[in-house]
């Protein structure tokens, strides 16, 4: 299937490793040209090198902290100096810290919510007036399943997808007729280095080996395995693309049937 990609620019947020990099070297894969993302240049030099060449793909990397609304704007607009335009947006971003209510103080929920929630709506505002102007875009939120079933100890997480998840559902009604659509994917448990980082958290907390709280993960997941982050890259390329034109403001899970709602 031709996705349409080829002349497209994609602004990949958060793509330095994990599931925004596999979105990046998917969407590069189909022929877009690519804006990269993250903090750390070192990381993120690499992933660009390791793209241009594997995809001989034109890329650009940018570092910047999301969760800065300067950093943001810049890196708007170097992406637009540098490619004339941002024709696919992919906000992604690592997640904000784990915790109960009683474990976060008010400044963590402040930084969460620049982070996971402000990001994002500085992310749009910065790509749409092209969007509009060009009557096409597509907007691709990596949120998490805890939108549809919060997670136990991620409450910062819980709150602020929910909130991301409303933002994209009412700007896809505002911008539909442009050919603008806004869409949400919702990883599972995806094997990158942020679940890692979790298991751990949750090993040492609970006592137990990591290999367990790994194994505990898979039980609940009807595929009985984790999943692989081009995975959840293989939707967003078809959201990013041409063939998904009538898809807006939905949600959708790359879970291995772990969230067990109907709708
Ligand atoms: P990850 O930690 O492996 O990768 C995060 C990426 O974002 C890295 O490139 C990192 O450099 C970049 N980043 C982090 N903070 C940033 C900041 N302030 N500014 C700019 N870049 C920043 O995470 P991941 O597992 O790939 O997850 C990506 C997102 O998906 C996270 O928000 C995570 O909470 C969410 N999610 C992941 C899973 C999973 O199982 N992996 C499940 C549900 C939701």
């Amino acid at each position: 299937m031709d996705l349409g990609l080829r002349d497209k620019v994609a602004l990949v947020t958060g793509s330095s490793r994990g599931l925004g990099r596999a979105v990046a070297e998917e969407l590069a894969a189909e022929g877009a040209s690519l804006v990269l993302c993250a903090r750390g240049e070192t990381q993120l030099s690499r992933t660009l090198d390791d793209i241009s060449q594997r995809y001989q793909a034109r890329v650009v990397a940018v570092p910047a902290d999301l969760s800065e609304p300067k950093a943001v704007q810049q890196l708007v607009s170097t992406a637009r100096r540098e490619m004339g335009r941002v024709d696919i947006l992919v906000t992604n971003a690592g997640g904000p810290p784990a915790g109960g209510f009683s474990d976060l103080t008010p400044e963590m929920w402040q930084e969460g919510i620049e982070l996971t929630l402000k990001s994002v709506l500085n992310l749009v505002r910065g790509v749409l007036p092209d969007m509009r102007k060009q009557r096409w875009g597509r907007i691709i939120n990596i949120t998490s399943v805890a939108v549809k079933q919060p997670i136990d100890n991620l409450i910062l997480s819980n709150s602020l997808r929910a909130a991301v998840t409303g933002l994209a559902r009412s700007l896809a009604n505002e911008v539909a007729r442009l050919n603008i659509t806004v869409n949400n994917v919702m990883p599972g448990y995806t094997q990158t280095q942020r679940l890692e980082e979790l298991a751990d958290q949750i090993a040492r907390r609970e006592r137990v080996e990591r290999r367990d709280v790994f194994q505990g993960w898979e039980r609940d997941i009807p595929m009985g395995r984790l999943g692989e982050p081009r995975e959840l890259a293989a939707l967003v390329a078809f959201l990013a693309s041409e063939r998904a034109s009538y898809i807006t403001g939905g949600s959708m899970a790359v879970d291995g049937g772990l969230v067990r709602s109907l709708l």
